[in-house]
């Protein structure tokens, strides 16, 4: 017997209307340079010979969680850990938002999982769009807090590279004491670590901040992200995590890229992508198809073209995947350029020049 079945019909009203995020890997191309996502370009190495995966793993392996609040300078109380920074960014939405009555506030231009969490659960967004030197709009950020319970701020914010200042944190966080949890997106910290507001964790029980080993300890592939908050914080999202959010491979190669040895390799790869930053943002300054290549504090550049779909096809039919970003609130002409290699430096300035 075949019946007539229509799983979209039966999904829930928010979801029916949903488009899936469009994350780089989902994007494809038939590149060999993939600059499209933020990843670090080589693989590191670690080992692995655990043998008892007949058994569940731990929920919050310990060893991780130490390491992660010695290197974070905090301790193990205020971290969780889980299946990535999206996946905390959704634990909150959980924990703290009712479905139709409470709001998560954002400031685009930034990065997009924060729009696709509210909307996967029903509830509100407030979009304040920040000012064109992309600081954070306070005044209206003030006049949006009714029923706001989340406020999530990039930074460095993703695709424009800038730091929010602490000055506008602090405003954030005391207007929203009591009433909001200010969440601090803190993904490409390890590029800019003087700017992470970790210390602040004592003072400001209402912050929270989200970590990852998916940029700067350059394994995007293994899905694990921190959450720091004050101890209350984490016990509430403690009820709504998965029971077993790490597997025990997980956990283990986490714990060596945390180890003293892990921190050091992750410095030195800082120290590169720095250099290649530097190197990348002056060549593509003397082009002429170049309008501005923006100050970043990260592992990627902002670059506002002339034609930017001009330049991101040209690239595309060579192999050569950037990220565009020309949808978003006053980014037209701009493309997101991760740095890679210095041959892969090289390989974008050519593609490029040869449009001139
Ligand atoms: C990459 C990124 C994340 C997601 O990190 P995962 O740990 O890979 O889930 C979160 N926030 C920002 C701003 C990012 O760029």
């Amino acid at each position: 017997m075949s019946q007539t079945f229509n799983a979209a019909s039966l999904a829930r009203e928010n979801v029916k209307i949903m488009t899936p995020y469009m994350s780089a890997r989902r994007l494809g191309g038939n590149g060999d340079v993939w600059l499209n996502a933020n990843e670090y370009p080589t693989a590191p190495d670690y080992q692995f010979n655990e043998r008892n995966l007949n058994r569940y793993p731990e929920a919050q392996p310990a060893e991780v969680i130490q390491n992660y609040a010695a290197y974070a300078g905090i301790s193990p109380e205020q971290v969780l850990v889980c299946r990535g920074a999206d996946e905390s960014i959704e634990l909150l939405i959980r924990a703290f938002c009712e479905p139709g009555k409470d709001a998560v506030m954002f400031c685009p231009p930034t990065y997009g999982m924060y729009s696709v969490s509210a909307e996967t659960f029903g509830v509100e967004q407030k979009k304040i769009l920040s000012l064109p030197d992309w600081s954070l709009n306070i005044p209206s950020i003030r006049e949006n807090l009714s029923n706001t319970k989340l406020i999530y701020i990039c930074s460095p914010n993703n695709p424009t590279g800038n730091i929010i200042d602490n000055k506008a944190l602090l405003e954030v966080l005391d207007m929203a004491a009591g009433r909001a949890l200010v969440v601090v997106d803190e993904a490409y910290i390890e590029f800019c670590p003087e700017f992470s507001v970790a210390s602040w964790l004592e003072k400001y029980p209402n912050l929270v901040i989200l970590r990852t080993l998916s940029k700067a300890f350059a394994l995007a592939g293994l899905r694990c992200g921190f959450t720091l908050a004050s101890p209350e914080v984490i016990e509430v999202l403690l009820k709504v995590i998965a029971p077993y959010p790490l597997s025990t491979p997980v956990a283990v190669i986490a714990a060596q890229a945390l180890n003293n040895d892990g921190v050091t390799t992750m410095k030195k790869r800082v120290e590169g992508i720095r250099k290649n930053r530097i190197a990348l943002s002056e060549a593509l300054r003397e082009l002429s198809v170049v309008e501005t290549v923006y100050p970043s504090e990260t592992n990627y550049i902002l670059v506002r073209f002339k034609d930017g779909a001009r330049v991101f096809k040209a690239l595309w039919d060579q192999g050569i995947i950037l990220r565009d970003q020309s949808k978003q609130p006053g980014l037209v002409d701009c493309l997101r350029i991760t740095i890679g290699t210095e041959i892969e430096n090289v390989r974008v300035i050519e593609a490029i020049k040869a449009l001139c």
